[in-house]
């Protein structure tokens, strides 16, 4: 499905931050599968999911490089910006939060808050990433949301919002309650979850749901007045209200969403997309990109703006049937196939050979690409991994990548 018009309020660039274990693979491969990018769909094997595509991690069977893929939704486009959860990809780590916009974090229902997470999303905490949480493996023996709820708490510092509880656990585990619409979603396992129940809360949970309803919008009161009063009065709070609210806190780092399911029996994909579109930023509304005027080193902002003077980050580069591609965030202006871009740091002008869209399992040839956006660049034989390019009447070199090695905590 093309995407009608390029609208950078509409375009999502997120990663998964992970656990290696808690279900990365499995919940990319689903939301390929909804997004309708993917028609494979099973288990997850060693090495076979669709983002794994390089030979090296096809013999590890873990996930080691910043690829990224594009899939629709609600008519929004997201990127997924491929983030490694093994702690010795410290730096891989580092470059993909670098341009990416939002995160989901997926915790095991089982393992909870496990230390590789936290290093993770410490880092991510560094960048002033605004991300929502999916608590995975539900259907599993021991799955104990709350507790994983309350390690987020303890272990990341972080201000959970439940914004759904889990219908039965373990073997029955059969669906979600949704705290804002106050309604209970049950997929259908036997079509691979790909349709669902919406349906009134069960007798035996309404007690906890109404419960939880109160806790979740007396924490919105506490930053909206409007909800306050609403709350005061007894008065119904419109849904989109709600999740206007929810949205800004989630970018203002107060709040940090939280959902749940089960990936492999694809039970929790469709609400997990829907938060993404709902809550996490898009490029406009993220600061301004900082950096340094190459000629006077004076710091210098670039707002998303198509029309202001193009810049982009050089964050991953790779081989690809021989032919090198430079995966770019545009963080401003734009820049059409066969433009020259200057590469400050070099002191050297390369053509834009080519301009592609990366998707699971082809590219997308594009003829231009704008501010927000995520592609891979083609014809750049000098630039390398955290290159700046830019114009050569406005050079700028924005902010290295940091060199921040976390400390590794030993059990
Ligand atoms: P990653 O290392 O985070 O990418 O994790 P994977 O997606 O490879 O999943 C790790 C293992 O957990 C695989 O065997 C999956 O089939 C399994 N898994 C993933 N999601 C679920 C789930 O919701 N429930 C259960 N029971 N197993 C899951």
């Amino acid at each position: 499905m093309p995407f009608p018009r390029y609208d950078i309020r509409k375009v999502r660039n997120i990663g998964i931050i992970a656990h290696i274990d808690a279900g990365k693979t499995t919940i990319t491969e689903r939301i390929l599968y909804y997004t309708g990018k993917s028609h494979k769909i099973g288990e997850v094997h060693n090495g076979e999911a669709v983002m794994d595509w390089m030979p090296e991690e096809k013999e590890r069977g873990i996930t080691i490089t910043s690829a990224v893929t594009t899939c629709y939704w609600q008519g929004h486009e997201i990127h997924i910006i491929d983030t490694p959860g093994h702690v010795d990809f410290t730096m891989e780590v580092d470059r993909s939060l670098r341009v990416l916009d939002g995160a989901i974090g997926v915790f095991c229902a089982v393992g909870g808050v496990e230390p590789q997470s936290e290093t993770v999303w410490h880092q991510a905490d560094r960048y002033q990433v605004p991300k929502i949480a999916f608590i995975n493996k539900m259907d599993r023996i021991g799955a104990d949301f709350f507790g994983t709820v309350k390690q987020m708490i303890d272990k990341l510092g972080a201000n959970p919002l439940i914004l759904q509880l889990p219908l039965g656990k373990e073997q029955d585990f059969k669906g979600v309650i949704d705290l804002l619409q106050m309604k209970t979603i049950i997929w259908h396992q036997e079509t691979l979850g790909a349709t669902y129940d919406v349906i009134d809360i069960p007798e035996g949970h309404q007690k906890e749901a109404f419960l939880y309803r109160e806790m979740l919008l007396e924490k919105l009161a506490e930053i909206d007045e409007e909800i306050m009063d609403a709350y005061l009065n007894e008065i119904p709070i419109p849904l989109p209200k709600l999740k206007q609210v929810i949205r800004i806190a989630t970018l203002q780092l107060q709040f940090l969403p939280v959902l749940c399911g089960a990936a492999l029996k694809n039970m929790g994909i469709q609400p997990l997309l829907d938060a993404v579109v709902n809550y996490l930023p898009s490029p406009m509304d993220i600061p301004p990109i900082k950096g340094d005027n190459a000629h006077t080193g004076k710091a210098e902002t670039r707002a998303a703006d198509e029309k202001s003077p193009f810049c982009g980050l050089v964050f991953k580069t790779m081989l690809d049937q021989g032919r090198k591609f430079s995966l770019v965030r545009v963080y401003s202006g734009k820049v059409k196939v066969g433009d020259v871009v200057y590469n400050p740091r070099k002191a050297v002008r390369e053509r834009i050979a080519r301009i592609f869209r990366l998707h699971a399992d082809k590219k997308e040839r594009l003829d231009e690409v704008k501010a927000g956006d995520i592609v891979a660049f083609a014809g750049l034989k000098h630039a390398a991994t955290g290159d700046t390019l830019c114009e050569e009447a406005h050079p700028i070199i924005l902010e290295p990548m940091s060199l921040y090695k976390p400390v590794i905590s030993v059990a």
